[in-house]
């Protein structure tokens, strides 16, 4: 169900919030333990349904927007007196001491928090293979991957224990996993939302957003997330950025340049027919260049992995977490470090601090800045004459677990995520159609791009092709 639809039942009392708690942990009993997709899971949510009943109850259709809505939040997101593990071994008896400022704001807007989602390990990763405690399952065929590393959000989604879930994206990590488990991703425009809170991974890349069934609930929960915070000096203030209109018609750039090699057939296939249901339903559909997109994927295995490097650095034995002893300060961070963190995280810390490093740092890091910077100007310049730009999701349906062993062919996973995490500008996956493998239907996304704050935009167009409203 969407929280639209929850919202319709609880107001003509057709339901209640505590009967749909009460559904979202038989539904987590009874699928958890074989889609992994929760970490933990929060019993007091069944004292908060009873409140939003009373609220639902006398206020009516002005109780608060989320009231009795039941939500998963990733699990690099503080809670205030819960476990936040990031999914890592280093964080694995961690209790958050504070709660980030979205929580705040979802709590505010009477949404029910009903547990914690798995992902990979500090969000690194594109399936959820890189989490400490195992993977989670794609609810739709359980032998591949929810894609990641907001794996445990979508599948919670996908699998039917709640309308939405929180995800987190610095490369795709919101927008890859909806596309694998059919869901709609949303990617906000970076500062839009606030980060405090949230354990850093790149943090000039890093959003969170909201995994839904509907573009509309995205466009709901986004809404009640964003705004300017004071804890996070990058967020924006509203009239930062000039105001970007929605249209009846929009005309919408595809950058073929950008969608040969590696991409799979039946994807492009299913991409093209979008392209055709577009021009049908009035829009206008384009070619654009954006030859710098295809620089993406290598500007952000450096950048990401150089701010990876600094961010994790707390995680030091002392500060947060697990310590491993040693004979003087030095042994017990490398020893702490060496034991609490994953393979992948030590792959990327290696690969961020070569970056960095003073003979490599103008090589590396200050080239990939500068394509970045580039990549930017190029697209401004798209957007001086289109409205959107439109590409698949992701080159691939869903794999299967194991699949991709190779880390490199892990990252080509993000060729159309990852250029909007570094140019800053906001996107939305949403289920374009569906592909067979081995007898089961894969959900295969398509991404509409938008200019610097023109979420209005993504939310518009996504309704009218996808809620067809
Ligand atoms: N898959 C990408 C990575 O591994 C994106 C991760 C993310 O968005 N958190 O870096």
């Amino acid at each position: 169900m969407t929280i639209k639809e929850l919202r319709e039942k609880y107001l003509s009392g057709e339901t209640t919030p505590e009967e749909v708690i009460q559904a979202s942990f038989d539904n987590i009993k009874a699928k958890n333990e074989e889609i992994h997709a929760y970490l933990h899971i929060y019993e007091e949510a069944v004292e908060e349904a009873n409140s939003a009943s009373k609220e639902l109850q006398t206020k009516g259709g002005e109780a608060a927007p989320l009231a009795g809505i039941p939500i998963a939040i990733k699990n690099n997101v503080l809670i205030k007196g819960k476990k936040a593990t990031g999914s890592s071994k280093i964080l694995e008896n961690y209790t958050a001491t504070y709660s980030a400022t979205i929580i705040k704001k979802l709590k505010a807007a009477g949404a029910i928090i009903i547990g914690s989602t798995n992902m990979d390990e500090f969000a690194m990763g594109s399936s959820t293979e890189n989490s400490a405690f195992g993977p989670s399952k794609n609810p739709i065929d359980t032998a591949r991957v929810p894609g990641g590393s907001s794996g445990g959000s979508a599948a919670a989604v996908a699998m039917g224990s709640v309308p939405v879930a929180i995800g987190t994206d610095t490369g795709g990590s919101i927008r890859q996993p909806a596309s694998y488990c059919g869901l709609v991703g949303f990617k906000p425009t970076y500062g839009a939302v606030s980060r405090y809170g949230l354990m850093a991974m790149g943090s000039s890349l890093d959003q969170a957003g909201p995994l839904t069934n509907s573009v509309a609930d995205a466009e709901l929960v986004h809404n009640t997330m964003a705004g300017k915070d004071s804890y996070d000096m990058t967020t924006i203030d509203d009239d930062t950025y000039p105001k970007v209109e929605k249209k009846e018609q929009y005309k919408i750039g595809v950058p073929r340049d950008f969608l040969s090699e590696g991409v799979d057939e039946d994807v492009l296939e299913a991409f093209e027919d979008h392209l055709e249901t577009l021009r049908e339903a009035g829009h206008e559909v384009v070619d654009v260049s954006l030859p710098l997109f295809a620089k993406g994927l290598a500007a952000y295995y450096i950048v990401m992995p150089a701010e990876v490097s600094s961010n994790l650095a707390r995680y030091d034995g002392i500060r947060y977490g697990l310590s491993v002893d040693g004979e003087d300060l030095l042994a017990v961070y490398e020893n702490t470090r060496a034991e609490g963190f994953g393979e992948e995280v030590k792959r990327r810390i290696l690969l961020g601090t070569y970056v960095l490093s003073s003979g490599y740092y103008d090589a590396y890091y200050g080239k990939a800045e500068t394509v970045r910077q580039m990549m930017r100007i190029e697209l401004d310049k798209v957007f001086d004459d289109v409205d959107i730009i439109a590409t698949p999701t992701t080159p691939t349906p869903a794999f299967k677990f194991g699949e991709k062993e190779d880390p490199l062919s892990m990252y080509r996973q993000d060729i159309f995520t990852v250029p909007v995490n570094l140019t800053g500008v906001p996107a939305i996956s949403i289920p374009a159609t569906t592909v067979e493998r081995d007898g089961k239907n894969l959900p295969v996304g398509v991404q509409y791009i938008a200019p610097h704050a023109g979420e209005v935009r993504l939310f518009d167009l996504g309704k009218k092709m996808h809620d067809k409203a």
